[in-house]
């Protein structure tokens, strides 16, 4: 999503420039470092929603310098930027915070589809998160649902979908919005995609007695109903 913070440590010029350049014509606020000690701070002080970290810096061991991120920051998401692809590396890397790793050399538009993945599946909420009145419950990190304490099977764009409005209770979500943020594209298309999973999901969580919980705001999007 467009404004969300990135910061890049790489001391390769030319591989940091590319990636400043890509980065930031993909709409993200990028800060670059070239080292792992003003890579810290940075992270301190710029509060990046992803940081992307070479492995290789030329003062500190980039597995320090994730551990250190990561000690500072539990929720942030760091993905590893290496030229060792051997598994122990990668498993060290990922054992010191790393939630994802990707080795050089890379393709660009790879490394875009990746970097937006993680940021998506770090978008709150996180945890569990409940409707007003607590009768339907969702899990993101476990991607269960449950209504009245029944497990609902909700297939997997369903769950998204129900999380997606869920996270912005009581306000309307624009199609545009949940085409982009379910369907992770750019939709100039029909959206009957949309009103079709809109319909199941509908389904799924509605009860016989009562207005449905999302409502359609024609042409506009869908709220889901807080009370
Ligand atoms: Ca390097």
């Amino acid at each position: 999503m467009p404004g969300e913070r990135i910061l890049l440590v790489e001391d390769d010029e030319r591989i940091g420039s590319t990636l400043l350049r890509a980065l930031e014509s993909t709409g993200y606020d990028v800060r670059w470092e070239r080292n792992g000690t003003e890579g810290i701070a940075a992270a301190g002080d710029h509060r990046p929603d992803l940081v992307l970290l070479d492995l290789g810096l030329p003062d500190i061991d980039g597995l320090d310098v994730c551990r250190a991120i990561r000690l500072a920051d539990d929720s942030v998401v760091i993905v590893m930027l290496t030229a060792r692809d051997e598994e122990l590396d990668i498993v060290v890397g990922l054992d010191a915070g790393a939630v994802d790793y990707i080795t050089k050399p890379f393709k660009l538009a790879e490394l875009l589809a990746r970097i937006r993945a993680q940021l998506r599946r770090a978008t709150p909420p996180r945890a569990s998160t409940a409707d007003a009145t607590g009768d339907l419950m969702i899990d993101t990190e476990a991607r269960r649902a449950w209504l009245n304490g029944t497990v609902i099977e909700l297939r997997a764009k369903e769950f998204d979908l129900l999380a997606r409005l869920l996270a912005d209770a009581g306000k309307v979500v624009s199609r545009e919005t949940l085409m982009s943020d379910v369907w992770d594209e750019h939709w100039f298309g029909s959206t009957k995609t949309l009103d079709f999973h809109i319909a199941a999901l509908r389904k799924k969580i509605d009860t016989d007695d009562q207005a449905s919980r999302i409502s359609t705001l024609r042409g506009v999007g869908f709220r889901y109903e807080t009370s």
